[in-house]
């Protein structure tokens, strides 16, 4: 595979950062998972400015360009033959050789890594087709789930746990009410409605809720942006999650209990169908 460095495209066995890198010491960096299906990069823009935001609520500098990014994602595509995938883009606030809880000097580079992952069959999922089964954890990560920062050591215990009780997933309840999934949006759907948790802190502003809940509306589908219970979304008639790497993945079981029959719901899977059809067709 060949991958991007600072600057370079590189085998990817010869990539290199500095132990002393911020994002690898205190996980002090951003990144974005961009989806392509058909060779081409799906909802480029979104990722883009999101990753602005992120950099800019961090004081982080910007890499490059959003030009030189798009050219980036490009160029790894076609080099490493990806038809179906994804795009891992990360920054981090580099180094200036040393470990210190203190922020390097603005002067000191942000270090911009970005590879690619083949994944065939990434549209046509068997796992979309089952439906995903989920356990509910506890939500006790930071404060600032709206920054798309690297610290994936919870979310990924959550996704273990899950396995262990033989689930696919997890979502995270705080206070009571669901935040979202370890790695999408959370949603239910009751007789009808699709009911979501509102944007703030506490979640990531999903690329992929933004444009689900946009053709949802264009659908004459009714949407509450809501707090919810794990016991409100157990008694719905279906539930589902969104995320820019699985798109819309219909949820059949939650905490033991099965969700109308624990097969994919109508709404689930109509959303499924609309936003790859939609997107791809959008597709840079
Ligand atoms: N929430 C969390 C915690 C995530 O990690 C992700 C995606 O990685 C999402 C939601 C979904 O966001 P998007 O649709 O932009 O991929």
């Amino acid at each position: 595979r060949t991958v991007y460095v600072n600057g370079e495209y590189l085998p990817e066995e010869d990539a290199k950062i500095s132990i002393f890198d911020r994002g690898f010491l205190m996980a002090d960096a951003v990144y974005e998972v961009t989806s392509v299906l058909d060779g081409k990069l799906i909802d480029f823009e979104g990722h883009a400015v999101r990753l602005k935001r992120s950099l800019d609520e961090l004081d982080m500098a910007e890499p490059c360009s959003k030009e030189e990014l798009l050219e980036i994602h490009r160029k790894l595509v076609e080099v490493n033959g990806i038809v179906e995938g994804l795009v891992y883009l990360q920054v981090t606030r580099g180094s200036d050789g040393d470990r210190d809880f203190v922020f390097p000097s603005e002067d000191t580079p942000p270090s911009i890594v970005l590879f690619t992952q083949n994944k065939p069959g990434l549209a046509d999922s068997p796992a979309a087709k089952k439906g995903a089964k989920i356990i509910s954890i506890e939500d006790i990560r930071w404060g600032r789930r709206d920054i798309k920062t690297v610290q994936l050591l919870y979310p990924s215990m959550g996704k273990m746990m899950a396995k262990k009780a033989g689930c696919d997933d997890a979502w995270l309840v705080e206070d009571g009410h669901v935040t979202e999934g370890t790695s999408n949006n959370a949603y239910f759907v009751k007789d009808g409605v699709i009911v979501t948790r509102p944007l703030s802190n506490d979640i990531l502003h999903g690329i992929t809720r933004k444009a689900v809940l946009r053709m949802a509306a264009e659908a004459q589908l009714k949407v509450e942006e809501r707090l919810f219970t794990i016991e409100e979304a157990q008694g719905a008639d279906e539930a589902f999650t969104t995320s820019a790497s699985a798109f819309v993945m219909p949820v059949v079981e939650i905490d033991g209990v099965a969700l109308g029959n624990g097969t994919p719901g109508p709404i689930a899977t109509r959303l499924r169908e609309i936003y790859l059809e939609e997107s791809l067709k959008a597709a840079i």
